[in-house]
């Protein structure tokens, strides 16, 4: 079965034909790096990641953009408030250029314990100042442009199909505007360059030919996708949040610079929701993210197949009771897949049904219970694996890599084997209190336990 995606645009499932033959230009939204991804962000950089998986399996070559947002991104969308770089600045007493590096950095340790494939382009918005202006120069040109006192900004009155992406009531929203519009002609009209206020120092800005200051956040993505994808290419992504403002505003700025609606596809990943008692809101200062996860004895790789069991077109509640039952079945998968030997043939049935899944706008939920089911069947242990293996091109749970870990030593002695042996038999279970007792008694004969997601570590504690 060929390729079907979902496109936001026509709200239809189609057909995927790439513009180039063989070829995939695929830009996704990256994260605003003032602190760190919440596993909700995190579920649409998995969805993006199955997606570029599926479009691999499917034979294309792809090549794969993500943004860094290191400027421009205000504390509210409709271009009020203040950036929030300079505010993450404010509450760390860092600088907001450190700022930037570190969660830039934290963010791709989690982009790779996550097991997501690398981008082919990682794009920072501050090295692309240049292509910025550029842009906005463009569509100053054609007119799409006005300036307030505090920046220039998008006409969106323009043009006659804006916000069709989102399926905008223009008119609603301009009658029923609560929002300070400041000197905004239209509620819908957005800021494309923000001036610096006289007085106020910022750490992130820049001269212009418009004044000093710095760039709107949505011209980020116009220009940097135009640079390293073209102006017409074939998906773009984000979580479902960007599709009001965010994409509707990137797609306004290219259809008046060079007359296209971006990407031929638009593809938008559903959000992961928590109890009112768990936050899931950056800017609220207390959320769940990877590092949480992993002080609860969770795998970044549990998480990542919490994600595959809902498909990407609907909200994911996420609980600590369905993250536990996650890692069980992945531990479940783990130790068959080791047990199973190597040099099997692949079964054909099993690879087409589980291709077809996938192929069905991405149905991991369901291709996953075709995993299960091979598991279930009476196919041999070799074939499993080789068959498993195919699945894992898509799932990217890394089961080849993964390792029960067996004691490093050779000479251990008999005891202690036993005492590991029976914790790792407690961990799989997530019996944490008998972890716990077994890591006492290791350590009242010499040996300190460590728990690393690929297993257990014993390292032998120096006698005095
Ligand atoms: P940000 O770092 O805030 O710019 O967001 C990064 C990405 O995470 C964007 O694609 C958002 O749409 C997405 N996102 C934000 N919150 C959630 C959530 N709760 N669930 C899934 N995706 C989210
Ligand atoms: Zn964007």
């Amino acid at each position: 079965m060929p390729l079907e995606l979902y496109d936001t645009w026509s709200r239809t499932v189609r057909p995927f034909t790439p513009i180039h033959a063989g070829q995939v230009g695929l830009y996704c939204c990256g994260p605003t790096v003032y602190d760190h991804a919440h596993i909700g962000n995190l579920r649409t950089y998995v969805f993006q990641d199955v997606l570029r998986r599926a479009l691999i399996r499917n034979g294309y070559d792809v090549r794969h953009v993500v943004n860094i947002t290191d400027v421009g991104h205000l504390t509210s969308d409709a271009d009020e408030g203040e950036d929030k770089m300079e505010k993450g600045s404010r509450r760390t007493g860092e600088s907001a250029w450190s700022i930037a590096r570190r969660y830039t950095e934290a963010f791709v340790e989690d982009w790779r314990a996550l097991r997501l494939l690398d981008p082919t382009v990682w794009c920072r918005a501050t090295d692309h100042i240049a292509e910025q202006i550029a842009f906005i120069a463009e569509l100053e040109r054609a007119g799409y442009t006005y300036r307030t006192e505090d920046g220039l900004y998008f006409d969106t009155i323009k043009q006659d199909d804006y916000g069709f992406l989102a399926r905008l009531d223009r008119a609603g929203l301009q009658a029923g505007k609560r929002v300070a519009m400041g000197a905004k002609k239209t509620v819908t009209d957005f800021a494309l360059w923000k001036f610096a206020e006289p007085g106020v120092v910022r750490q992130m800005e820049w001269d212009s030919p418009w004044g000093r200051g710095f760039p709107g956040w949505h011209i980020e993505c116009s220009a940097m996708s135009a640079k390293y994808l073209g102006t017409w290419f074939d998906i773009h992504c984000g979580g479902e949040d960007h599709i009001a403002v965010h994409h509707s505003n990137e797609i306004a700025q290219t259809q008046a610079a060079h007359g296209t609606r971006l990407a031929n596809f638009w593809m938008h990943g559903h959000f992961l929701t928590l109890d009112a008692s768990a936050k899931m809101s950056k800017s609220s200062g207390d959320f769940i993210r990877l590092e949480t996860l992993r002080r609860r004895h969770f795998d970044p790789a549990a998480y990542r197949y919490l994600c595959l069991t809902a498909h990407y077109r609907s909200k994911l509640h996420f609980s600590w009771t369905s993250l536990d039952a996650a890692q069980t079945a992945l531990n479940r998968l783990r130790h068959l897949y080791e047990a199973w030997p190597d040099a099997g043939r692949v079964s054909a049935d099993f690879v087409a049904r589980f291709d077809a899944e996938v192929n069905d706008d991405l149905n991991l939920p369901r291709a996953l219970a075709v995993l299960w089911e091979l598991v279930k069947s009476d196919l041999p242990a070799a074939d499993a694996r080789a068959t498993v293996d195919q699945f894992d091109t898509v799932l990217g749970l890394g089961l080849r890599e993964w390792k029960s870990v067996k004691p490093v030593e050779h000479d251990l002695p008999q005891n202690i084997r036993s005492l590991l042996d029976e914790r790792e038999q407690a961990r799989s279970e997530r019996n944490w209190a008998k972890a716990d007792e077994i890591r006492k008694a290791l350590g009242t004969r010499g040996w300190k336990v460590e728990d690393r997601p690929e297993g257990q570590r014993l390292i032998a504690i120096a006698a005095d």
